[in-house]
């Protein structure tokens, strides 16, 4: 039997069988890939492709045989679906491809995710873009979620939708992609250095204070 996180996979249901995720980038996915992705799933006999909350798609149900055969065929990465790292980042399609975009939320997402994804922190992390007040990515339950206004980005951090629900506060306003990009680095590698082990950033500021966190980032 292998174990959340070997190989990629994750238990399921069962304790049998395994469900895979790989690393799809905000959810953007070619024809090709989703082609694959069925041919895989039709090829392995998978009992059903789930589309994730993460914005991935996995093939569940699988034989632990079969695991190095499906990511070989595949020729796709896994996401970072379990364990203490940043998860996938949620983006919505921002003024890439949404008629209310301010913000290019898609590519910020994307800049994220090559820079964040899968990197080790002391809890789970989950980052969020949305390309305008809307915040169809669920940006204020983010540990971090940046918003797009017309100025620039809002910065919000301290987010989650966990067992213990916790609003995002706001950090930052109006502050441009590399003024976001700078802010969020100093949030993680603080957390990183400074967080405990399973305790969500949100939990973290609130033991030490929205101001001293402040003092701390700005
Ligand atoms: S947050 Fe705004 S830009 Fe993004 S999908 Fe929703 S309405 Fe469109």
């Amino acid at each position: 039997m292998m174990q959340d996180g070997e190989k990629g996979v994750i238990i399921q249901r069962d304790k049998l069988t395994y469900a895979v995720a790989p690393h799809i980038p905000c959810g953007v996915v070619s024809p090709d890939t989703l082609r694959r992705l069925a041919d895989v799933a039709e090829k392995y006999n998978a009992a059903a492709l789930k589309i994730t909350s993460a914005a991935r798609i996995a093939i569940v149900g699988i034989k632990e045989e079969d695991v190095d055969n499906i990511w070989s065929d595949l020729g796709m990465s896994p996401g970072a679906g379990v364990g203490l790292c940043v998860r996938s980042i949620k983006a919505c399609p921002g003024t890439t491809f949404c008629k209310r975009g301010i913000q290019d939320s898609l590519s910020m997402g994307m800049k994220l995710d090559g820079i964040y994804h899968g990197m080790e922190l002391p809890s789970k992390f989950k980052l969020g873009v949305s390309g305008c007040p809307n915040q169809c990515a669920e940006t204020c339950i983010k540990d971090i979620g940046l918003v797009g206004m017309k100025n620039g980005w809002k910065l919000l951090v301290g987010g989650n939708g966990g067992a213990r629900p916790r609003l995002a506060v706001e950090l930052m306003n109006n502050i441009s992609d590399e003024e976001a990009i700078s802010a969020i680095d100093r949030i993680i590698v603080f957390y990183k250095e400074n967080g405990k082990r399973n305790q969500r950033i949100g939990g973290m500021i609130e033991d030490m204070g929205l101001e001293e966190f402040k003092a701390k980032i700005l």
